[in-house]
């Protein structure tokens, strides 16, 4: 029996994410859903991903409910990487979002425009909070897909003058000056050892196995946002820096199992005590950053919440103005 009382179902594809939701809401969803989670009143659900034997495809879903944001859904998508010679993204992803009361489905939403978005938000939040208020000079490691979307968001956050960046593929680095340029950013490619003499925030954001960044090479004072570790495995920085920073993350259970804090945890350096949710600095239950020297560093491992957050602004931004295409399930 069709209940005619629920509303359609709406569709917002790729294209309307990128139109309704910039980087002020994807900020203000994720530092919200960040507080929220802290509080206790939103939990993601446990990931699932797999190799599923064909196109050498990873497939997984990525859920959760904000009781709080009154939001509820699953990421579903993965990465294929046979796709670019397809003329598509290798990462591809579609939020379903489902109305709490009545558990049913509300809205499909595009999700590759809002995991690029919504892991920028993610580093720029933990900026805001823990960042020196003085920092000029801007580190990027990384100059794939997403470093483009960190820079942009990351620059909004302080007073940057200039951004110093290294990559593995130094090919890759003239794409990522030409934004910071764009943004009226000096850029500069410089070694790793001169990134960490200069930068007073590092953003990290690529897919390395091995330390990038050494301990002794970051100065004191300095904002780390580890951003690309999200699998078992992966390793951006030294565990040695990780053992020695305050580390925040946006979920500890990640953190110490797929996030860069996992092998400063094995290694018995860290203890998962020693984490802090940036949910907890956010709203006020903890201080954050307490001196200058302090070296803080962020473990952004990504949450379904994220998506699921700014997969709601989307929806509804779409809904209010009318834009989304609608069907009747
Ligand atoms: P991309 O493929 O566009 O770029 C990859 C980046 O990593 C480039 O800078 C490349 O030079 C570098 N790289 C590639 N292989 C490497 C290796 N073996 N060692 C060191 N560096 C290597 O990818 P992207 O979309 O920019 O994503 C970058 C990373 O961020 C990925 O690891 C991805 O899984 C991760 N990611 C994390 C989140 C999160 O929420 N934390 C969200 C999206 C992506």
């Amino acid at each position: 029996m069709k209940d005619m009382t629920d509303k359609p179902l709406l569709i917002v594809g790729e294209d309307l994410c990128q139109q309704l939701v910039g980087r002020a809401e994807a900020f203000d969803a994720v530092q919200d859903v960040f507080a929220a989670m802290a509080r206790g009143d939103a939990y993601n659900f446990p990931v699932i991903r797999e190799a599923i034997g064909y196109a050498d495809a990873l497939y997984g879903f990525k859920s959760g409910f904000d009781r709080a944001g009154q939001v509820l859904g699953v990421k579903s998508g993965g990465y294929w990487p046979g796709n670019m010679d397809k003329g598509l993204t290798n990462h591809q992803s579609t939020v379903f979002l489902f109305d709490p009361d009545t558990g049913r489905l509300s809205a499909l939403v595009g999700g590759n425009y809002l995991t690029a978005v919504r892991t920028a938000a993610s580093s720029a939040v933990s900026i805001a909070h823990l960042a020196r208020t003085d920092a000029k000079v801007l580190g990027m490691v990384g100059a794939g897909h997403q470093s483009a979307f960190q820079l942009r968001a990351a620059a909004e956050q302080r007073d940057f003058e200039k951004v110093v960046a290294w990559n593995p593929h130094p090919d890759m680095l003239p794409r990522l000056g030409a934004v910071a340029n764009e943004i009226g950013l000096e850029f500069e490619p410089v070694t790793q050892e001169e990134l960490g003499a200069q930068a007073d925030v590092i953003i990290t954001i690529t897919s390395a196995f091995e330390p990038l960044l050494m301990k002794d090479w970051i100065k004191p004072g300095t904002h780390l946002a580890c951003m690309g570790t999200d699998t078992k495995g992966k390793m951006e920085v030294d565990p040695a820096l990780v053992a020695s920073a305050t580390v925040f993350t946006d979920e500890v259970a990640q953190s110490i199992t797929i996030g860069e804090a996992q092998h400063a945890i094995a290694n018995g350096a860290l203890t998962e005590t020693q984490i802090t949710p940036i949910g907890a600095v956010i709203n006020g239950d903890h201080p954050g950053r307490t001196s200058a020297e302090e070296i803080t560093l962020f473990d952004g491992t990504g949450v379904g919440l994220q998506d699921l957050a700014v997969a709601h602004v989307a929806a509804r931004m779409a809904d209010e103005n009318g834009l989304a295409e609608t069907a009747i399930l």
